[in-house]
Order: structure tokens, then C-alpha cells, then sequence
């Protein structure tokens, strides 16, 4: 198969095996680079499965993914996140006591001082980051306050502005509207466009409405394959897809 591609995501023969069980199997999944791809899929197909193998969480029994034409598989979790791929799992995870502020503080990347983080915290650089992240997070207003007086879908705002903050090439988003509000939802929809634009992104949705919205090519898992890809009209009525997934 293709060995130098100019995917910045190319995922080949992709296989895990649980105990026998073989979660994902065979699989074959390309990004480009500023894509926003949304994968859809019944409960169990696989999905998060999928982003624990890039993110390097869980191991491949076979099958290679590359990111950048570099070998991800036999890399620890620290090194994947180094290479410029960050994940967000299903439930929030900022720290509850600091401020909105000190949560995207900490999650500055540490290694662009040559001094280390201590001689570096609150310079001007680190600040405007912050603010710049705060506003594209709709979260300036809320700078001052603890993460914990925030609501769910702020949380997740704010656990995606962590991630943007390093400024990975490759940001992957597991159901990350589910518990919003209506509004949270168009707001995160939005958010997922403009940020698209500078970086590939891998969205895990349900809420077919909020697909809607964002994609512009969708895959369909099934069993721990891809059963369909294309755009969203296209797999909405592939026969397929309505049998597994849609119809119910
Ligand atoms: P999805 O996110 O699409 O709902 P998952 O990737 O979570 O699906 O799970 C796919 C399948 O793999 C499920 O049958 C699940 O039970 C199984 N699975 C996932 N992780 C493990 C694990 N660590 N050990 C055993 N089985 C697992
Ligand atoms: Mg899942």
C-alpha cells in the first residue's frame, strides 16, 4: 500500500484485538490536512477505540497509522502528543479550583522556554495566548473564575482551549456537545469551523443536527470498519448506513 502519502493522517490495515475481540479491524482512515471529519457510528462500532490507537492509549496488535508520514504506533502517548496530535475525552477534565486563566496557564506548552516554565510564566507571550484562546472559547468574561462555577458546556469549552493552546496539527473531539445546550451547541459548531481552518480535526458525533452543521465528510463505522465516507447527503442515503445506523 501507499507508503509516503500527503494525508497528514493515513491509517492502513488498522487492527486491535481485545482478548480475542477484535474492536477495530482492517481499518482504513485518511485526513488531510485543515479537514474537519466527522465520524458517525452505532454504540460499540468502535469510534473511541479508534482515537485511543492515534493517540497512542491503546496499542495496535497490527497495522500502521502515520501522521506526517511518521510511524505512531510504537510511540508512547507523551511522544504522539508532542508530534502535534491532542484528544479530548467524552467527559471534561479541567481542574475544577483553578481560575479559567490558570487552567489555560498550565496547559502552556512547557517546552518553548529556554529557561523552563519557571522563569517564563506571565510574560507578555504566555498572557496574549491566553486571551486570544479565551476569546475564540467564548470565555473572556470568565477569566477570574473557577473552572468548577462554569457550566458543562463551558467546561468543555474551556478542556478544548487546553488543547488549542499547545497548538496541535491533529485535534480529535470525542462527542463533545453531548450535555450542551442549544445554544452551546451552535456556538460549539461554530468554534469547530473556525478552528478547522489552521489544523485538522477528528469530531465523534451523535447529534445528527449538529453533524449537519460542521461536516463536510463524514465516516460511517460499523463493527470496527469504515462502512461508508463521503459527504453527508451521500452517506444519509447510502442503504447501509439507514440499516445500522440511521433507521433506528
Ligand atoms: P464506540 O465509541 O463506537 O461506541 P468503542 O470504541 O468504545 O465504541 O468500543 C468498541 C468495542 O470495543 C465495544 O464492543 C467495546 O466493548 C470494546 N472495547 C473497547 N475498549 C475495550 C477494552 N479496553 N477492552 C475490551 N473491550 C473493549
Ligand atoms: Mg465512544
Amino acid at each position: 500500500m501507499s507508503t509516503n502519502t500527503n494525508f497528514l493522517l493515513a491509517i492502513e490495515d488498522l487492527t486491535v484485538s481485545f482478548d480475542g475481540f477484535k474492536a477495530i479491524e482492517g481499518l482504513n482512515f485518511y485526513v488531510d490536512s485543515n479537514e474537519l471529519r466527522v465520524v458517525i457510528g452505532p454504540n460499540g462500532a468502535g469510534k473511541t477505540t479508534l482515537l485511543d490507537l492515534i493517540c497512542g492509549k491503546t496499542k495496535a496488535t497490527d497495522g500502521s497509522i502515520k501522521f506526517k508520514n511518521k510511524e505512531l504506533t510504537k510511540l508512547p502517548e507523551h511522544r504522539i502528543v508532542w508530534e502535534g496530535v491532542g484528544r479530548k475525552f467524552q467527559t471534561p477534565s479541567v481542574y475544577e479550583a483553578l481560575t479559567v486563566y490558570e487552567n489555560l496557564e498550565v496547559s502552556y506548552p512547557k517546552g518553548k522556554s529556554v529557561f523552563g516554565s519557571l522563569f517564563f510564566k506571565n510574560t507578555a507571550e504566555v498572557d496574549g495566548k491566553i486571551r486570544e484562546i479565551a476569546e475564540s472559547i467564548f470565555l473572556t468574561d470568565l477569566l477570574d473564575r473557577p473552572a468548577d462555577e462554569l457550566s458543562h458546556g463551558q467546561k468543555q469549552w474551556l478542556e478544548i482551549g487546553m488543547l488549542l493552546i499547545q497548538d496541535p496539527e491533529l485535534l480529535m473531539l470525542d462527542e463533545p456537545v453531548a450535555g450542551m445546550s442549544v445554544s452551546e451547541r451552535e456556538k460549539t459548531a461554530e468554534l469547530l469551523n473556525r478552528i478547522s481552518k489552521g489544523r485538522s480535526v477528528i469530531v465523534i458525533e451523535h447529534d445528527m443536527d449538529f453533524v449537519k452543521e460542521i461536516a463536510s465528510k463524514v465516516t460511517v463505522m460499523h463493527q470496527g470498519n469504515v462502512l461508508a465516507e463521503g459527504d453527508m447527503e451521500t452517506v444519509q442515503s447510502d442503504p447501509r448506513v439507514i440499516e445500522v445506523y440511521l433507521g433506528h
